[in-house]
């Protein structure tokens, strides 16, 4: 099996020290494994995408000394393949539509009988005020939800992974995914274009992505995904989540952190060598 794996930034904001390790490592891997590196540009939000950080994306990486295979994927032009996904799930009974703003989430979720407020990997864990919705009430003023008890009713035995990183494997159990992640969002109510998590499972089974290396911060975010590939006939990659890049505080890189973006460094002088001291490649 030839290893494949990918970089899959969003356009939001300038590339810095973590998505240089992130990149860095999966490009290395891919290397040494004799395997393909892809890159994926995540810009399905498009009020905060903005083509000229991505045509820095481009320019980091190759200055970083890292190539890719072109095309090179755009979320924002494969909306059709996440549409189907969505009409999959939707004729299999596991969607509904939903019109709860985030407000009408939060008084829902803090009613005195639902106790304290748990919250998921999405946030605050929806308490299903939408849930009696048909899927084929969906307007264009709804969000699309995964009704989760219902997907893992799907299943005899939930789907698992393989985890080589530095995170635990988060196992599947109905517990935890009817309790902990709960009706996650698969289409956004604003824009009508697939949410982040399935836009990911889509992709990454259309790029033939055989091990996803990101960060340990989007390991909570697994579960999610390996139970949407079975549902969708899709294929588990291999996760493997890899430590964050943290400030001298100890607090993860954001985007907002311009401070550590990769062009400053490069503006001061800096060489690709000297990033990867930096991130300790
Ligand atoms: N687009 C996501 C980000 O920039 C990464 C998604 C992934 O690697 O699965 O954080």
């Amino acid at each position: 099996m030839t290893f494949i794996t990918r970089f899959a930034p969003s356009p939001t904001g300038q590339l810095h020290l973590g998505h240089a390790y992130s990149a860095l490592l999966a490009y290395d891997m891919a290397q040494k494994a004799g395997g393909r590196f892809l890159l994926r540009i995540e810009d399905t939000d498009t009020a905060r995408c903005n083509p000229v950080f991505e045509a820095q994306v481009y320019d980091d990486l190759a200055w970083l000394g890292i190539s890719w295979e072109t095309p090179v994927l755009r979320q924002s032009e494969n909306t059709d393949a996440y549409e189907q996904a969505l009409e999959k799930l939707g004729e299999m009974g596991l969607l509904y539509p939903c019109s709860c703003t985030r407000g009408d989430i939060r008084r829902a979720a803090s009613a005195p009988q639902e106790g304290a407020p748990m919250h998921g990997p999405d946030g605050l864990i929806y308490p299903g005020t939408c849930r009696h919705r048909e899927w084929s009430d969906r307007s264009d003023k709804d969000a699309v939800r995964l009704h989760m008890a219902r997907a893992v009713d799907h299943f005899e035995r939930l789907p698992q992974y393989t985890e080589t990183g530095v995170h635990p494997v988060l196992r599947l159990t109905p517990a935890h995914l009817t309790e902990e992640v709960g009706d996650i969002v698969l289409a956004r109510r604003d824009t009508k274009t697939a949410a982040y998590h399935l836009s990911v499972v889509v992709d990454d089974a259309a790029q033939g992505i055989t091990h996803v290396i990101r960060g340990e911060d989007l390991a909570t975010a697994t579960p999610i995904h390996v139970l949407l590939q079975a549902l969708l006939g899709l294929p588990t990659p291999i996760y493997h989540h890899h430590r964050l890049i943290r400030d001298d505080a100890g607090k993860r890189l954001a985007k907002r952190d311009d401070a550590r973006a990769i062009a400053l460094y490069r503006a001061e002088g800096c060489t690709p060598q000297d990033i990867r001291n930096m991130v300790g490649l």
